[in-house]
């Protein structure tokens, strides 16, 4: 039996990794010269550091337990705790902590950054219900400009999710991203009166009554993401093939498949790990539908400027700050302060930081010149900090460009993936994962490519 993964991300090799034991014969093709996909570390002359994904939601024990199974155990590495703040009005403010994805259930936690009018809005929000269809979805933006106005949606709700997804909350549906709100609402519309605050409120009580002494919320490697694409890599035992574009997947006259730009071999299975806009060219001649609908997935791009200083006095104790959405004193959306949210990375001496640029629609990841960007970095990090980055000395910089970087989930996304899904359903042989379907979050992308391959494996057996 011969498989071919077309992909060699953290979808791709994580299918690889599930079926080392199949007796199959596994290819995985990657059309750049390294794997990894948006799970890329550089090397830094302190140490190995991310310039994509960096963390991961450690409450998802199964990817916890999945690291552990590669023999990462020792690498997970817990976070300082120190705060985040907020970018708004030209002020470095508190983070709100509650709520759910920056939507407060009071104004209480955020009225340092709404006005008195605002405030009042969100208090009172709770007297008139709204309908809401069980099962629906709605724009992020949308639902919480109506109930709560602009500034819960520019200042906080945007800032939070455009860390996360590189959209703002207007280019975002609500089920995809906060789905724990969506299935609240659709508890309360099951019962009566539905309001945005006693949504909130109820996922804040259940949240209160869990039980708590579980570790962080989030965790890192301590040598970076390079421990877990490499550990998947050397134990699925599969054949890696990199600078291998594939550009089309072909029935064969007797049956399976054969790629384009592959290996000469007949494969019985091929599992498209790519992202979607590049999957809807693979998959065309094959499923057209599933293809066409594939096509409406948009992609955002983004850039990670990395800098390690020489010196970290003056940078605050926080882990981090979020551009408000509109704000026009400063071009960078996200400062992450490495060296103060992971101890493990603070042991290296110095300062390291990431900035990060760009959202859905706008173009600075693909036009802006690797001097702006550096230099935008820099004097924002000033303005928001006071942090002086050329004072402190700039010892090294990296710049990674992530063009089609995330996936838009706005409120018809999941209802597409369950288009292509079922689109895909009478076509033997071919499978598809990755962060379009399964959810842009490291643990999403594992746990769907682990259901992918198993399913795989189970029909090889058939
Ligand atoms: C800047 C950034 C920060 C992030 N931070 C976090 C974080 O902190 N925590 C978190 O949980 N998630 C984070 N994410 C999301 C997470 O990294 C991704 O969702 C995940 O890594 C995607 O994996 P994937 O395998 O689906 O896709 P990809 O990583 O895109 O892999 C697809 C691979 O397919 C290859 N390919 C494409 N076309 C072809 C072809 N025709 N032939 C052969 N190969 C092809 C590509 O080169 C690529 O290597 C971040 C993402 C970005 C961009």
């Amino acid at each position: 039996m011969n498989i071919a993964i077309i992909g060699a991300g953290l979808a791709g090799l994580t299918c690889a990794y599930e079926l080392r034991d199949t007796g199959a014969k596994v290819d995985v093709y990657e059309a750049t010269d390294r794997i990894g996909g948006k799970l890329h570390t550089v090397a830094f002359e302190g140490g190995p550091t991310d310039m994509g994904a960096e963390a991961f939601l450690a409450r998802r024990t199964d990817a916890v337990e999945f690291f552990r199974e590669l023999g990462l155990g020792d690498s997970l590495m817990e976070p300082s705790g120190l705060r985040s703040l907020v970018w708004v009005d030209g002020e470095a403010r508190q983070l709100p902590t509650g709520g759910v994805m920056g939507i407060p259930s009071t104004s209480e936690t955020v009225k340092h950054l709404v006005s008195e009018e605002t405030a009042a809005r969100i208090d009172a929000e709770g007297e008139t219900g709204f309908e809401w269809e069980i099962g629906g979805d709605v724009n992020v933006g949308a639902l919480v400009r109506e109930r709560y106005g602009d500034e819960v949606v520019d200042n906080i709700v945007s800032a939070l999710l455009g860390g996360v997804y590189s959209c703002t909350a207007d280019d975002l549906g609500l089920r995809a991203t906060v789905p724990q709100l969506a299935g609240e609402l659709d508890r309360m519309a099951a019962d009566g009166l539905v309001t945005l605050s006693g949504a909130v409120a109820n996922l804040e009580r259940s949240r209160r009554e869990m039980p708590t002494g579980h570790g962080a919320v989030f965790n890192a490697f301590k040598e970076g993401y390079q421990e877990v694409y490499e550990a998947l890599a050397e134990q699925s035992g599969a054949d890696i093939y990199i600078d291998a574009f594939i550009s089309g997947i072909e029935p064969a006259p007797n049956g399976g498949f054969k790629l384009k730009g592959g290996e000469d071999t007949v494969y019985d299975h091929v599992i498209v790990a790519v992202p979607a806009p590049t999957a809807a060219l693979l998959l065309k001649p094959l499923a057209p539908e599933a293809a066409e609908s594939l096509k409406s997935v948009k992609l955002a791009n983004s850039v990670v400027v990395g800098m390690r200083f020489a010196n970290d006095e003056g940078l605050p104790q926080n882990s981090g700050v979020l551009v408000a959405n509109g704000a026009e004193d400063v071009t960078a959306k996200a400062f992450t302060f490495s060296s103060r949210k992971w101890p493990h990375l603070a042991e290296r001496g110095g300062a390291l930081v990431r900035a990060s640029f760009g959202r859905f629609g706008d173009t600075i990841a693909m036009s802006a010149d690797e001097d702006d960007l550096v230099d935008w970095a820099l004097d924002d990090l000033k303005t928001i900090t006071g942090f002086d980055g050329r004072e402190a000395g700039l010892e090294e910089i990296y710049v990674q460009r992530w063009l089609g970087g995330l996936p838009r989930f706005d409120e018809h996304h999941l209802a597409t993936v369950a288009e292509v899904r079922g689109a895909l359903e009478g076509l033997d042989g071919i499978s598809v994962t990755g962060a379009w379907a399964a959810g842009v979050g490291v643990p999403a992308v594992v746990a769907d490519a682990r259901v992918v391959a198993a399913a795989v494996a189970k029909q090889l057996q058939t």
